[in-house]
């Protein structure tokens, strides 16, 4: 049962920890695993600029050259194709420049005429620079480019190059299932390709293409693939395109290395024990009370002690109940022993006597001889402070009695506590033993002590009638308290036969449910001074 407990208040720290550190962990775990992502991406990305900016370079040139050559009108002159073999030198990617009249007819290049005009092709419509192929442009024999240009008469002069320029400019990019590509920006058609290119699938359209684009998602081969595309400055027209798989490029990133599971763990165990020695701290069962203390959760409730001749109220006795926020009223066996334990109950005894003093000060006032005994156990006796308390009590009320229990007393040559007893005693405090008959107390060791009361324990008059040596002893505690001279009181009178053997037998005073459950303070001033208002609906002896 005790080890269950003890496991039972060790789940709540450690689920919160498991909680606390699973977030802390996953949140680091993912925001780790995003920004090593982007670190890849980035990296593949960096291929495509690579490339982008190196075409931009090489566009910018040609185009200049471009410009610089396209004369209006084009006369195709030994000038201009002198101007032209200049060119072709700068640019050694470039085979050619080829110059055609308005009618789209090439009718030179930088080497000289042609015997006859050579029909082309021309996309362009304007007067800015274009791009064209792969084409066969003869005489060459292999696919080839064209970067073209028109002047406003519609004459157009034209760059050619080799496409296997364009292939050489890609050969750095490696990949199994991944792609770097030259696209068409309108259409996505690929110039250009190295790897196996492939698009995303319909849905997610990445083309026209006018600015950066980053995808992540499945692609028409049905793998998962990252894209980064940029449409190249020169000639928009056109863009790089770079694609790798997500499994070849976020390969190691989702691993958790031992630094993690090492922080995980420090990070576990530091909540683990701050949350443990909070608990701890929070449900101290001693701070606990000492909180309740303060914030004037207890409270008296009063049972009657009548005479056993004619069942009149001679006095009370002052029981605590605790009205805790949450489990409502609480029974003394709850939390006494914890305080007896830890010293805590003087300072609530001492809050109870005051409380006492002001509830009771109606029925004092009128009857200084009403008797209120008061539970005090061996901490009260050895502490001055309660000592002090309980003798002012006495004033206000003059017939203060203290209860201490047969086991309490029982070491005999206990001369702290003994004088104890005496300094409340001769203060006109009477001394009521407790419990009696359940302690062994040495008969001899009773007769040295200051007691007015003997108060039967009462499991000796739940006995009466069924138990014939309880009864006996109850006869026994009787005879006792009547040769030393003092009061026998007996306690837990339940039934009404009880009550009537016990005024039979001899007793003085009866307390027990028969006669009154403990009453709130309300209920016992209706009960005293208003006894023909008292109805018998009383709370429950648990309850209260
Ligand atoms: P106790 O001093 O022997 O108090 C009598 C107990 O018997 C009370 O229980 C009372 O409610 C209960 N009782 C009264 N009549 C009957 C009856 O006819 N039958 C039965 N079965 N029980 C009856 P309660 O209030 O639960 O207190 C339990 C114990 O807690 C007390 O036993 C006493 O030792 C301690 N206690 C209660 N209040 C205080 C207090 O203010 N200070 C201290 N130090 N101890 C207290
Ligand atoms: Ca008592
Ligand atoms: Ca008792």
């Amino acid at each position: 049962m005790v080890r269950g407990r003890r496991l039972q208040k060790l789940n709540t720290p450690l689920y919160i920890s498991l909680i606390v550190t699973t977030i802390v962990f996953s949140a680091n775990y993912w925001q780790h695993v995003s920004s090593k992502k982007e670190i890849r991406q980035a990296s593949l990305a960096s291929q495509a600029l690579v490339l982008a900016q190196r075409l931009d370079q090489v566009f910018a040139d040609i185009n200049f050259a471009l410009i610089h050559q396209l004369e209006d009108p084009l006369l195709c002159s030994e000038d201009q194709r002198a101007l032209s073999r200049q060119y072709l030198n700068k640019l050694p990617m470039v085979v050619e420049f080829r110059f055609s009249d308005f009618n789209n007819r090439w009718l030179c290049d930088s080497w000289g005429f042609y015997s006859s005009p050579i029909q082309h092709i021309s996309a362009i419509t304007n007067t800015k620079h274009h791009f064209l192929g792969p084409e066969i442009i003869p005489p060459h024999l292999s696919p080839m480019f064209r970067l073209s240009r028109k002047n406003q008469r519609g004459e157009e002069v034209s760059a050619i190059f080799h496409r296997t320029w364009l292939d050489n400019q890609i050969k750095y990019f490696h990949s199994t299932f991944g792609y770097l590509s030259l696209i068409n920006s309108d259409s996505g058609i690929p110039i250009l390709i190295k790897g196996h290119y492939s698009l995303p699938i319909q849905k997610t359209p990445v083309t026209p293409l006018n600015v950066p684009l980053n995808f992540e998602g499945r692609l028409d081969n049905g793998r998962s693939q990252f894209i980064y595309a940029e449409p190249l400055l020169t000639q928009p027209g056109i863009s790089v395109i770079v694609s790798e798989e997500n499994d070849v490029l976020y390969e190691g990133i989702y691993e958790i290395g031992f630094l993690w599971y090492g922080s995980a763990f420090g990070l576990f165990s530091i909540l683990f024990l701050s949350a443990s020695q909070l608990q701890k701290h929070a449900t101290d069962p001693v701070r606990q009370l000492s909180l309740a203390n303060s914030r004037h959760e207890f409270f008296n409730v009063y049972q009657p002690i009548v005479s056993s001749k004619d069942f009149s109220i001679q006095g009370v006795e002052v029981l605590m109940r605790w009205q805790h926020p949450m489990k409502g009223v609480m029974l003394p066996n709850t939390f006494i022993p914890i305080a007896e334990q830890s010293g805590l109950i003087c300072e609530l005894t001492r809050n109870q006597l005051t409380e006492m003093v002001k509830d009771l000060a109606p029925i004092v006032r009128r009857d200084p001889t009403f008797e209120v005994a008061v539970n005090i156990c061996y901490s009260h006796l050895m502490d001055p402070k309660s000592i002090g308390a309980l003798i002012r009590t006495r004033e206000q009320i003059p017939g203060l009695v203290v209860e201490i229990t047969e086991n309490q007393m029982l070491a005999p040559d206990n001369f702290p506590l003994i004088s104890a007893l005496e300094r409340i005693h001769n203060a006109g405090i009477k001394i009521s033993i407790d419990d009696f008959g359940t302690g062994y107390c040495a008969l001899s060791y009773l007769s040295q002590l200051p007691v007015d009361v003997l108060k039967a324990d009462k499991s000796f008059i739940a006995a009466l009638g069924k138990n014939s040596i309880n009864s006996d002893i109850l006869e026994t505690i009787l005879k006792l308290a009547h040769n030393l001279g003092i009061q026998a009181l007996a306690e837990g009178v339940e039934q009404p036969e009880q009550a009537r053997a016990l005024t039979e037998m001899g007793f003085d005073l009866q307390q027990g449910w028969y006669h009154s459950y403990p009453l709130t303070i309300d209920r016992l001033l209706q009960k005293v001074e208003r006894p023909e208002q008292f109805t018998l609906t009383q709370p429950k002896p648990w309850k209260m």
